[in-house]
């Protein structure tokens, strides 16, 4: 079984607990802060900020987290490859750039887009305020999606619950399902600004790329050696932080038009209000429901029917 081990301080540690939210176990070993089951990975973070990734996945899913943090020699150098690999003009290059929301979201869909975005075009997004989504309201994320929309070639594509639970079912990884969306949306923003073709590709690192081109081995891969992957990309091109908030987009709206159709407000994370509201749910509408609404793999499935069973 490999292993790998990087160290991150204690803000990082909260944010990876954060991440590994929907996948942690109940049985944790002494001195540890969390332990997580992760699609092939076991993940342990320590108090004293060592994370211990094992199992198949475990260097793609260390990746995640490689060039964040203080993290150990041997990982640093491989951080610094991965990054080496971005041509030195890349910000100012005219590319189509990808990202995702909803992964780690228990209830709603995962929404891919991927945006196109010539280099004559960077000013005018950043006059709409395109910039790392994470830092935008979501009333924000709103009006300027809908610039962008209007402005620039893009797709979106929506992974609903039913499929997405159908696709997990059948034995896909969260991963592999990233990976064919992004191949797709790229595909599709391809399509639409034919003849030209942009200087690359850069996508939002969830994965290795080697892990990336695998997953679509059976598909067309376009501009394949133009490819660029990096984690924070949305600091690296604008292309990919206006995908980032057009997925983001997608992703309220969707959740909007779920709550609607539950009659009460569905919240965003994996947390423990999750719980308490797929409890609820559980309660008026059966377990069952939760394939419309929900990951249904995540933990949180159990945690809420336990709740449940405890509700008057
Ligand atoms: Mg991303």
């Amino acid at each position: 079984m490999s292993n790998c081990v990087i160290k991150v301080d204690s803000s990082k540690l909260a944010k990876l607990k954060d991440y590994y939210q929907p996948f942690l176990l109940e049985k944790i070993p002494q001195g540890a802060v969390f332990t997580a089951k992760k699609e092939g990975c076991t993940i342990t973070a320590y108090r004293s900020g060592k994370v211990l990734f094992q199992g198949a996945k475990s260097q793609e899913e260390a990746s995640l987290w490689g060039n964040e943090g203080k993290t150990s020699s041997a990982h640093k150098q491989v951080t610094k490859k991965t990054n080496a690999h971005l041509p030195e003009n890349i910000s100012s290059m005219s590319l189509i750039g990808s990202d995702e929301v909803g992964t780690g979201d228990y209830f709603g869909p995962m929404t891919v887009a991927a945006v196109y975005v010539e280099k004559e075009k960077i000013s005018k997004l950043k006059s709409f305020g395109v910039q790392d989504s994470k830092g935008l309201s979501d009333k924000q994320i709103i009006s300027i999606a809908k610039q962008v929309i209007q402005e620039v070639p893009y797709s979106l594509l929506i992974l609903h619950n039913e499929k997405y639970n159908e696709l997990q079912k059948s034995g896909m990884t969260q991963g592999k399902m990233k990976a064919l969306l992004h191949n797709q949306a790229i595909q599709h923003v391809l399509n639409k600004i034919k003849p030209t073709m942009p200087e690359g590709i850069l996508i939002d690192q969830f994965q290795e790329p080697s892990v990336y081109f695998r997953h679509n081995a059976s598909k067309t891969i376009p501009l394949k050696e133009r490819t660029f992957f990096s984690t924070k990309a949305e600091a690296v091109h604008l292309a990919v932080a206006a995908a980032s908030i057009v997925s983001r987009y997608a992703f309220l709206i969707e959740m909007e038009k779920l709550s609607k159709k539950v009659g009460f407000s569905l919240p965003k994370g994996a947390g423990h209000k999750v719980d308490e509201v797929a409890a609820k749910l559980i309660q008026e509408k059966g377990i069952d429901s939760l394939h419309r609404f929900a990951k249904f793999h995540f933990a949180n499935t159990e945690k809420a029917l336990t709740i449940s069973k405890k509700l008057p």
